[in-house]
């Protein structure tokens, strides 16, 4: 039995006082509410002090000179893997790659693992609610090797539909490759219950956990998946560094994807042998200033408490449905506050989704408006475009109030023209 105790609440408006981006005040007198986490996160001073201090007294290539230099430079990025691995708690440190993001850690297996592994005719298992990072690489290539790739549907409330899995999960399915949060609906998806089903049919699971890392606890050893994607830039670190979580036994067998630099243990003219893990998938200089950063991140992340953060998600999730779905003409898309993260994706009826960011962001807030790079998803929901509130563990309830206000103030520009 646990000992734990529940979750500390976290206080938003302490937080706060490490992130200076947020004090910001635009057009005049807005101050900045900023509701896009979902695309990117703001970042706390730690994390902006981590990246200062290793330009300004540690920088240097890593894994290559023998200079002091090189050194310390090369043992805090080493470092930062150790702590990359703790936090989704893998088995080992060569089981985690430095990539620029989750868009080039699924790439990365698609090219490796898919190019020396599919055959005409062997299928993929996706979702209709995945982002086209988890698309557009298996498209191409089902393109390359003549694979199938097969979709699993969902509910209009924004579920997988379960029932259809073991249909869909054939003797030819080679890999279901799923996201574990919904970028737009905020559905939390059964990815423990799917991998173990994908696993007794034969297939290999590769999770986008791109929504997942920043919010919640992540255990790759309870959830038993095979590959798992996250970004640093969606979880308080820098842009162009994200992590790519392969099991040792099944990175090892395959061949690298980039070659060049540190990807090697030698070269002659005309051929080479590998590296061995993780160096293996780490072709040329890595993102070494970013994902010393993102080890920043994960402390300040492990210092709240990821179980905190999500509590505090929660909150500000059923605060906004209450409110939103008080104001007359708003659809929210996706399932109940209760089933879901972080993220609020709306219609407002009668004003494009440009419009209602365009008229929010006067206000002082900032949402994202389109598709949110999920097309095929909003095809299925039937809109062109949502208007996408989404949260973090600085923001508000005030804000939501503020978001409220602004929609409200959206409406009436509308209902005058
Ligand atoms: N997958 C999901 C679910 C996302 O939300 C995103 C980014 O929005 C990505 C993949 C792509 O992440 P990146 O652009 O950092 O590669």
């Amino acid at each position: 039995m646990s000992t734990a105790g529940p979750p500390a609440t976290l206080d938003p408006y302490a937080i706060r006082e490490d992130f200076p981006i947020l004090s910001t005040v635009l057009h005049g007198d807005k101050p900045l509410v900023f509701l896009d986490n979902a695309a990117s996160t703001q970042h706390p001073r730690q994390v902006i002090g981590a990246l200062t201090e290793m330009y300004e007294k540690h920088y240097a290539n890593v894994h290559r000179g023998i200079h002091w230099l090189s050194e310390q430079s090369t043992d805090l990025y080493e470092q930062t893997r150790e702590k990359v691995r703790a936090f989704i708690n893998a088995a080992m440190t060569e089981e985690i790659i430095f990539t620029p993001g989750t868009t080039a850690s699924i790439n990365t297996i698609a090219r490796s693992w898919g190019d020396a592994h599919l055959t005409p005719g062997d299928e993929i298992l996706l979702s209709v609610m995945e982002h086209h990072s988890n698309l557009v690489p298996w498209q191409q290539l089902a393109e390359r090797q003549g694979a199938v790739l097969r979709h699993l549907p969902i509910t209009d409330d924004g579920h997988l539909v379960l029932d259809q899995l073991d249909e869909l999960l054939t003797e030819r399915t080679k890999l279901v490759s799923l996201t574990s949060i919904s970028n737009v609906l905020g559905t939390v998806n059964p990815i423990r219950e799917i991998t173990r089903r994908a696993h007794d049919a034969g297939a290999l699971v590769l999770i986008d956990a791109a929504q997942h890392a920043p919010h919640l606890p992540l255990d790759v050893a309870e959830l038993g998946c095979d590959f798992l994607a996250f970004s640093g830039h969606k979880m308080l670190g820098p842009s162009g560094v994200g992590v790519l979580y392969g099991r040792a036994e099944i990175l090892d067998a395959l061949p690298p994807f980039l070659g060049g630099g540190s990807m090697i243990n030698s070269v002659q003219l005309d051929r080479f042998t590998p590296a061995d893990l993780p160096a293996k998938f780490e072709a040329g200089t890595p993102p070494i200033a970013p994902a010393i950063a993102l080890g920043a991140a994960i402390d300040y992340l492990n210092n709240l408490g990821l179980e905190a953060v999500h509590q505090h998600e929660v909150q500000l999730t059923r605060y906004a449905h209450d409110l939103l779905e008080g104001i007359a003409g708003v659809q929210i898309l996706g399932p109940r506050a209760e089933e879901k993260a972080g993220i609020v994706t709306f219609v407002l009826e009668g004003i494009h989704a440009h419009d209602v960011a365009h008229l929010l962001d006067r206000q002082g807030v900032a949402v994202r408006a389109g598709h949110h790079c999920t097309q095929p998803l909003h095809d299925r929901l039937g809109v062109t475009a949502t208007s996408r509130a989404s949260f973090y563990l600085y923001n508000t309830l005030a804000e939501i109030d503020q978001l409220g206000d602004a929609i409200l103030h959206a409406q009436h520009v509308f209902r005058r023209r």
